[in-house]
């Protein structure tokens, strides 16, 4: 492994996220050598602590998420880390931080890299990229990088984004800035442009004329837990729908790069969002319907769950069609869903292709069953890899025909060596590839296809609760696909 150098800045360093994910993560990128001796990492929130408690609290996260901290590997690590308390609301006080990273950058010879990571509340953002400019803590050289990170949401709606997006770029420019969306660290989601463009097989049919219908399902088995207050003020439609589902079907819908970088890349989810119909209040209404869960006896209900207001109307469900208005979709939908307290945890997208214009083996006198849709299903997780469906004959006398299935699962070994995404996603960070990353434009163009749902939701009081709880969400969901002569291919 190429060895990265540069000082990590953590705030929000002694968050829920920097602890179960983010440390044990650099961990993994230092066993394996990206990181060696030339980084240290600085946690910084407004807790009071001294280095050797921040250590002690870092070998924590790292037994947690399943590390020996014994050895003599887990203390050389956590040697690296700082600690520093610090209210972001302090302008004067990020001096304190700048001379702790000027040191430590000349202690481990970081040679002026620098990466920011903001893993707390998103109203602080604004005014911490602004004043890690003004107070001096990017670095300055020619071969110097700064790098912002930033944890989601990015804004609620596009002027609210729009701002937080305006202020982030007087500090950093675009390609500084790296807006994470952890499903594009997952490997079957990275698995998309493999699939897709490096086979003739499947990319040659990737269109409307081969391709009737492409389903997107991010299902959760769990309430809202403790984010309850949070989402609670967001909803299905900003927590999911707005990021993770938009990134997955740009993805799935765009056309090829003309390179596999991350500028090549990007120019074609945002052609292929840009060409994403924006609906107006009476389509917005027919092709999004939302739900909330919710039983008799209170059990598995929302409104009852802690934080949650007894009168809420945040969805807890969003499905939707998504239709593309250009040459290679056009008259070929997308549906998306996503809930929780569903009837269980997986991500999975399936390609339905159409059946053979003509089905020569349901001639009158015969018996068979009408040929099935080939289908192709990306597993996402928790089990990763795919399933092609296929006809085949049957093997009996006479001359019928019966789906098969082209399984490929990733096996238990090598999902087990398979990267977690922040660690994929830090590596990105590291060598400066935005690949995996959302854009602006992507992130705007989102928005604005997000808005013009909201809007349409919030004239009306919906019906909640309206779905039980471990089914596939309201009923609503099955008609607005029933509606269209198909259904959903994972179903109960
Ligand atoms: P958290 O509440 O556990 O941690 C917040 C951190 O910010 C703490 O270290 C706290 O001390 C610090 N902080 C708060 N106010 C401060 C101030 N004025 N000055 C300095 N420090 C201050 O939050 P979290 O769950 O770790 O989430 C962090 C970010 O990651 C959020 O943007 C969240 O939306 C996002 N995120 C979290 C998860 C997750 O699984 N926890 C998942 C996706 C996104």
């Amino acid at each position: 492994a190429t060895e990265r150098k540069a000082v990590f800045l953590f705030f929000g360093g002694t968050g829920d996220l920097a602890y179960r994910k983010l440390y044990p993560s650099l961990f993994n990128l230092y066993r394996k050598g990206n990181l060696r001796s030339h980084f240290a990492v600085i946690g910084t929130s407004r807790a009071k602590m001294d280095d050797d408690k921040f250590r002690a609290a870092i070998k924590k996260s790292l037994a947690d998420s399943g590390n020996r901290t014994d050895s003599k590997e887990a203390s050389d690590f956590v040697s690296h880390f700082y600690y520093q308390d610090h209210d972001v609301t302090d302008t004067a006080h990020y001096a304190v931080l700048k001379e702790l990273m000027d040191k430590l950058d000349k202690k481990y010879k970081a040679e002026g890299h620098r990466i920011f990571y903001l893993s707390m509340a998103p109203q602080f953002f604004g005014t911490i990229a602004q004043d890690l400019k003004t107070q001096g803590l990017l670095s300055e050289g020619k071969d110097v990088f700064n790098r912002l990170v930033i944890e989601k949401p990015f804004g609620r709606d596009y002027d609210s984004a729009k701002l937080l997006n305006d202020a982030l770029s007087k500090s950093f420019d675009e390609d500084q800035i790296f807006r994470i969306d952890h499903y594009l660290g997952k490997e079957m989601i990275q698995n998309i442009e493999a699939l897709r463009f490096g086979n003739t097989l499947v990319e040659s049919l990737w269109n409307n004329r081969y391709i009737d219908n492409i389903q997107v399902t991010l299902s959760e088995k769990l309430g809202v837990e403790e984010r309850a207050s949070y989402y609670d003020n967001s909803g299905a439609l900003r927590d999911m729908v707005q990021n993770h589902i938009m990134q997955i079907v740009s993805l799935l819908a765009m056309e090829q790069p003309v390179a596999f970088t991350d500028t090549d890349i990007r120019a074609e989810k945002v052609k292929a969002l840009r060409s994403l119909r924006v609906y107006n209040v009476a389509d917005a209404a027919t092709n999004f319907v939302r739900g909330q869960y919710g039983s008799i006896n209170e059990q598995a209900d929302y409104r009852h769950e802690d934080n949650v207001p007894h009168d809420s109307t945040t969805e807890t469900f969003v499905a939707g069609k998504l239709l593309f208005d250009n040459y290679r979709w056009s008259g070929t939908p997308f549906y998306i869903r996503t809930g929780k307290m569903l009837a269980d945890k997986f991500t999975r997208v399936d390609v339905v292709f159409k059946r053979p214009l003509v089905d020569i083996f349901a001639f009158p006198q015969s018996q068979n069953t009408p040929l099935a849709a080939n289908v192709l299903t990306i597993f996402v997780e928790p089990h990763a890899g795919f399933s092609l469906q296929l006809n085949a004959k049957t093997n009996d006398t006479g001359f019928s025909t019966e789906p098969i299935k082209l399984d490929y699962l990733v096996d238990a070994q090598k999902s087990k060596d398979t990267p977690e995404p922040y660690e994929r996603l830090l590596h990105d960070v590291l060598k400066g590839d935005g690949t995996n990353f959302s854009s602006w434009p992507e992130v705007s163009y989102a928005w604005k296809f997000v808005d013009q749902i909201r809007r349409v939701w919030d004239l009306q009081e919906p019906q909640f609760p309206n779905y039980t709880p471990h089914s596939m969400g309201p009923a609503a969901a099955e008609e607005l696909i029933q509606r269209d002569h198909r259904e959903w291919v994972y179903r109960l």
